[in-house]
């Protein structure tokens, strides 16, 4: 029988990894909820080149860290 401080080294050394691998499932499976901050319209700082005619905005954009649609769905880390 394998001592117990030898699985709770194991254990330790598999935190890390299994840890990452979490957190990357998380991100694909919830592109939503990466954190950022998109502007909405009504927001006076909101960028012209993502509204519509009207003023809406149409286009996703982050304030944060700049990244717009499809690439919202990476981690907001301002470049
Ligand atoms: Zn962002």
């Amino acid at each position: 029988m394998r001592n117990l401080s030898h699985i709770l080294d194991e254990m330790a050394d598999e935190a890390p990894r299994i840890r990452d691998a979490i957190a990357a499932a998380y991100v694909r499976l919830s592109p939503t909820r990466t954190a950022h901050r998109l502007y909405k319209t009504g927001d006076p700082d909101a960028p012209d080149v993502i509204k519509d005619r009207n003023g809406h905005v149409a286009l996703d954009l982050c304030r944060v860290c700049g990244r717009a649609e499809s690439l919202l769905s990476e981690r907001c880390e301002p470049a």
